[in-house]
């Protein structure tokens, strides 16, 4: 599965006004600057950046969890969570299309000698039943399954939103049968903001949750990881091993801080966003759009008569930039993308279809 097949360089292409690639290509405002201007700083490595402290008390409170650490990115709390939750031989099991099987570079294996099972189903998301049938009795035969994961968004399954009752009923059928339960939460604010469900009870039950500042929070780098007390300090060692301590770390932490304050509840406007690209692209004839839950837009032009391919280019050349992401064209919404460029952009679209 390719990840973000950019369109290659083009040097009579317009330059970038909407840029539709990630939520990870969101520049820090005046405000955050501002924040990170003024930030208190320490050692974050002994523990002594008050900015990096508040952080993660913050987000301990906010996951309902003892205790949280900052990580510099969220591929780093995942590669981290794994290597406490298991041991050499175990098997995680995830979705076929989650990050942590297709876009960490094999870490969990080449650091930890797991493997993990995909899981199929609708979405990026599998049923509790698919994870009930996934699950083998102990035996010296087959591989420990020590730990289950999800991803709330699912990012390749469209950025959905796993119901909060199909999350419990993984929480219970992984602890029926001992195992560990990890929340890849890189989105789970968009999750949080778009259900009204809190993401303390979003994170309820699972051991181990995180969340990315780096996407549509709309921080420079950082995910904070929440968790029991002893599952913290087990993390703290691995980030020291992984060379993820830090040092006056709390210029970073103080965005995360300030996305806290100022740009969660804003989500909602990505989400608005999204839905109007949806809803302007499905009135073109040929395209076929999936609906966003969140700020996620996957489509497919093809039934147009222009290939996805084609399309981004196309749309580049114009100023806009997004990317094929397996085979679909995926549009993100952020805090740099604006209504008038939605409405611009479905524009863009529609002329492309027009002159194919
Ligand atoms: C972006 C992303 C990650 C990794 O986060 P980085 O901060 O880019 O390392 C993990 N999981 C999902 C679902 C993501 O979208």
């Amino acid at each position: 599965m390719a990840y973000y097949t950019p369109p290659p360089p083009d040097p009579t292409a317009a330059p970038v006004r909407i840029n539709l690639l990630s939520d990870t290509q969101t520049r820090p405002t005046t405000g955050m600057r501002e924040a990170i201007a003024r930030a208190e700083v320490g050692d974050e490595q002994i523990g002594d950046d008050p900015t990096v402290n508040l952080l993660c008390e913050r987000v301990a409170d906010l996951l309902g969890k003892q205790a949280a650490v900052f990580m510099p990115s969220g591929t780093m709390c995942n590669v981290a969570a794994t290597l406490v939750h298991c041991r050499p031989g175990d098997e995680i099991l995830a979705h076929e299309t989650a990050h942590i099987i297709a876009r960490e570079g094999g870490a969990h294996a080449a650091l930890g000698g797991f493997q993990i099972t995909p899981l199929s189903g609708a979405d990026g998301q599998f049923s509790p039943a698919t994870f009930r049938a996934a699950i083998h009795p102990r035996s010296r035969y087959q591989p420990p399954q020590t730990v289950v994961s999800v991803e709330q968004t699912a990012n390749i399954g469209g950025g959905t939103i796993w119901k909060k009752a199909a999350l419990d009923e993984v929480v219970q059928i992984a602890k029926q049968n001992g195992m560990a339960t990890h929340m890849d939460g890189a989105r789970l604010l968009n999750a949080c903001v778009a259900t009204d469900i809190s993401a303390r009870d979003m994170a309820a039950g699972w051991d181990s949750a995180w969340i990315d500042f780096s996407k549509g929070l709309g921080a420079p780098i950082g995910g904070v990881m929440a968790g029991s007390s002893d599952f913290i300090d087990e993390v703290w060692r691995w980030k020291q091993r992984l060379g993820g301590s830090m040092r006056q770390a709390g210029v970073c932490a103080a965005a995360c801080v300030y996305a806290l304050d100022h740009h969660v509840d804003r989500l909602a406007d990505d989400h608005a966003n999204a839905r109007a690209l949806a809803r302007g692209l499905s009135q073109i004839q040929g395209i076929e759009v999936q609906q966003p839950e969140t700020n996620l837009v996957f489509f497919k032009p093809d039934g147009a008569g222009v290939s996805g391919d084609d399309m981004v280019k196309a749309l580049r050349q114009r100023g806009v930039l997004l990317a094929m992401m397996d085979g679909r064209i995926r549009a993100c919404t952020h805090l740099d993308v604006s209504a008038g460029m939605i409405e611009e952009t479905v524009g863009l679209v529609r002329e492309i279809v027009r002159g194919a």
